[in-house]
């Protein structure tokens, strides 16, 4: 059992919510005892059998999991290596993984007698699985969304609205997803009785950074025993791969293999126009720096006072200015490796991804699919990797074409 292991990388964070010296609890006197609170009773729902129940049921039956594990025959063969499975979370209800932490938060605040559902969203696709989950038990939702975002993302706004949700558009600071998790912060603050805040990545003071990883790890589970059943028992992938905005996709792929060391761990950030000076990308671990951010102490992008930088990339999804504090540990463990891809490559893998498999992929996943395409040529053919598919495309047809130069006329 790899709780047992001294040396095991799946038993953190410690009490005070820390991985080695990244994570904890940067939080206003305030919001202290609601944090505790909230810690309190996800301590007793993560070991209580009727919570997981409640959550498979709806897994199941409203998100449609297990995802499949799918061999993508045609593009092993074309890159000539390494043999890919990609994990196709891109097919759950709202098209993105990100319904399987939602879930897990929501069926908690259920439980602590919460009726008002507060959240903040970059792209509006955390806002959308919010407010698909709100609906759905009939909940209050108010999302919190930077005013520039707002504009950019008129048709996840719209969603939203139409789902029943608030959204408030945030012109505090420059109008952006810092900007608007702080706000939702003031929000819970204010509105401690009846609110509960759900967070849309591993991020957050603690204990939302392992909470949404346990809610995610749904995803590298699955793996396990479907590559098993595919490739034989006991047969691991020999590389897993997932692309990094604040990192809960990658963490829930991440999670259950942290303790094969026999499993190489690769996660991919948003390199932009090209890590360097300029700072037109959002890959805080290669390119960033620590600090504290949202609670919680982590790499971030910041500029020489320390100033917190918007981060540029081609995926909206990708472009939180922070990373999740377990990530930085992995990174200065060494567990996982972190690497960064162009939006020039990521296009590009997206284009492979359809003319091959017939798979319109997002373009936070095609990230990791660029990085797929630059190892698996290098490895033999009996390596396995997997990579997570965490989102589908749909939502970024008009961003590819404009890069393309096709002319949608709408
Ligand atoms: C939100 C989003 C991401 C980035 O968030 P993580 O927490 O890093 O997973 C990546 N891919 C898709 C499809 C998303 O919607």
């Amino acid at each position: 059992m790899p709780d047992d292991r001294v040396n095991s990388f799946m038993t953190g964070p410690d009490e005070q919510g820390r991985f080695g010296i990244f994570g904890g609890r940067f939080v206003s006197e305030t919001l202290m005892p609601l944090i505790l609170e909230l810690e309190r009773q996800y301590e007793i729902a993560k070991t209580d059998d009727t919570f997981w129940a409640e959550m498979d049921d709806l897994w199941t039956h409203y998100v449609g999991r297990p995802s499949p594990l799918y061999h993508a025959s045609r593009l092993t063969e074309h890159l000539g290596g390494a043999k890919i499975y990609m994990k196709r979370d891109e097919l759950n209800h709202t098209g993105a993984h990100k319904i399987n932490n939602v879930l897990g938060q929501i069926i908690l605040a259920r439980r602590m007698g919460k009726t008002r559902i507060i959240a903040e969203t970059g792209a509006g696709q955390h806002g959308v699985a919010t407010a698909t989950v709100c609906a759905k038990f009939g909940l209050k939702c108010i999302v919190y969304m930077g005013a520039h975002d707002v504009e950019r993302q008129a048709p996840n706004v719209f969603r939203m609205r139409l789902l029943g949700a608030e959204v408030v558009p945030v012109t505090s600071g420059r109008g952006t997803l810092k900007d608007a998790m702080n706000d939702a912060l003031r929000d819970w603050v204010t509105n401690v009785r009846d609110t509960f805040y759900c967070i849309g990545t591993v991020a957050g003071p603690h204990p939302y950074p392992a909470m949404v990883r346990d809610f995610q790890s749904i995803i590298g589970k699955e793996v396990r025993w479907q590559l098993a059943e595919q490739e034989g028992e006991g047969r691991l992938p020999d590389t897993v791969v997932a692309a990094i905005g604040g990192g809960s996709n990658a963490m829930g792929l991440f999670f259950p293999f942290l303790d094969d060391p026999s499993v190489k761990i690769i996660g991919v950030e948003a390199g932009g126009k090209g890590v360097d000076d300029r700072m037109e990308h959002c890959a805080s671990l290669t390119g960033g720096r620590p600090g504290v951010l949202h609670g919680n102490r982590t790499y971030l992008l910041q500029d020489d006072d320390g100033q917190i930088l918007e981060g540029f990339s081609i995926s909206a999804g990708l472009d939180y200015p922070g990373i999740g504090p377990e990530h930085a540990w992995l990174h200065d463990t060494g567990r996982a490796e972190y690497v960064s891809i162009t939006d020039a490559e990521a296009l590009e893998a997206f284009q492979l991804s359809c003319a091959l498999e017939g798979i319109i992929p997002a373009l936070e996943p095609s990230h990791a699919l660029a990085h797929v395409m630059k190892i698996a040529p290098t490895l033999p053919k009996e390596h396995i990797i997997v990579m997570n598919m965490c989102g589908r495309g749909d939502k970024d047809i008009f961003t590819v074409a404009k890069h393309l130069g096709f002319d949608m006329k709408i």
